[in-house]
């Protein structure tokens, strides 16, 4: 029989194994709390449980290891890289039960927000990202997706407030276990964290944004608009040769009924979406939706050749959407020195893996 993955199990689920293996209920809300809530990655830890129950627990369960296997830190101190080896004895087709992704913990004025990755690689194939190079090597599951807070809130000794899902990969494409990581981290009896401290960055999978919107989460939804046209848009994302920009805009106004506000993130790349009309054809675009845009100075990635666009540009453009009554954020360019920031997290150790 195969093993039963704990770490991803969802509270019912737990105690529906532990059930079958002859007992109490109870005991899965134990277990359940040993892993989401006291981050414990060893069976034998969890010390509620008699020797012989943990012996039987092992025998039928274990839990997916993740560890921390690297870490930079930023200059100024406030942005730290994390390399995590992902480690799952559940899955070993094609060789990929050890994979490596990356996370990103950002120190800010209200606390510590994480950057957390949904899958290892992307098959999305943005054209300036260096996610998306190397293609897809699997989804993280649930639990591989939840244990990165706990490690890094264990080796901080602090909570994390913020989780937002812009690491690798596209969190929709791994539409069921990140709805399940959701829910877990959201539980009661794990950390218990708001829906409304949780960040979705999607790079626009319609169908997908619809399906969301009837989960009732109260999740923050970032959409990688980047474009205002079609034509440049299908150009460095594929995603928008098989929605249009109108197709996507009306698949947010729908999650942004029930009062959530959207936010669309825009990427300035120089010379290829940051010109006056650009700025125009944006404010077009999102007018009526209940949203902000937040523009985001491109990180260079060196073989794809974009260039950040220039600071007057970024200004200038912003002042266009504030003109026209756009809500308009930038953000900050946390952690480009440790090659941390959106769209610069790689693959680079998975190339060892056989
Ligand atoms: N796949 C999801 C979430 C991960 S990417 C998505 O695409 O939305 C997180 C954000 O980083 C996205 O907005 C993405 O477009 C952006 N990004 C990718 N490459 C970038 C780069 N080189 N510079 C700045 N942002 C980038
Ligand atoms: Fe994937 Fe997002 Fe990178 Fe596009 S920007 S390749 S969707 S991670």
């Amino acid at each position: 029989m195969e093993k039963f993955d704990l770490r991803s199990a969802s509270l019912q689920e737990i105690c529906a194994f532990m059930e079958n293996i002859g007992e109490k209920r109870f005991r899965g809300e134990q277990v359940f709390e040993w892993i989401n809530e006291k981050f414990v990655d060893d069976i034998d830890e969890m010390t509620n449980l008699s020797q012989a129950l943990r012996a039987k627990v092992a025998q039928h369960g274990y839990i997916s290891q993740v560890d921390i296997a690297h870490v930079q830190t930023s200059d100024d101190g406030s942005t730290k890289k994390f390399l995590l080896k992902m480690q799952n004895c559940g899955i070993i087709e094609n060789g990929q039960g050890i994979v490596f992704v990356e996370a990103v913990l950002m120190e800010y004025r209200h606390g510590l927000s994480l950057c957390i990755s949904s899958q290892a690689g992307c098959r999305m194939g943005c054209d300036f990202c260096a996610t998306g190079t190397s293609g897809l090597l699997r989804n993280l599951t649930a639990g591989e997706i939840a244990a990165q807070l706990y490690k890094i809130s264990k080796a901080q000794g602090r909570r994390i407030s913020n989780i937002v899902l812009m690491g690798m990969g596209e969190p929709l494409d791994n539409y069921d276990n990140v709805i399940k990581f959701i829910h877990m981290v959201n539980h009661p009896k794990g950390i218990n964290l708001g829906q409304r401290h949780i960040t979705l960055s999607t790079s626009g999978l319609v169908n997908k944004i619809y399906k969301l919107a009837g989960e009732n989460l109260q999740i923050n939804l970032a959409v990688s608009l980047h474009v205002p046209n079609d034509q440049i848009r299908r150009r460095i994302m594929p995603i928008a040769r098989k929605y249009s920009i109108d197709e996507l805009l009306d698949a947010c106004k729908e999650y942004s009924k029930n009062g959530r506000r959207i936010t669309f993130e825009y990427i300035m790349l120089d010379g290829v979406n940051d010109s006056k009309s650009n700025a125009v054809e944006l404010c077009k675009r999102v007018k009526g939706i209940n949203c902000h845009v937040n523009l985001i100075p491109a990180n260079e990635v060196p073989e794809k050749g974009y260039k950040k666009s220039k600071p007057q540009k970024i200004m200038e453009f912003r002042q266009i959407l504030e003109a026209s009554g756009v809500l308009v954020t930038q953000r900050r360019e946390l952690g480009s020195d440790i090659s941390a920031a959106c769209g610069q997290l790689r693959n680079e150790q998975n190339k060892y893996q056989t």
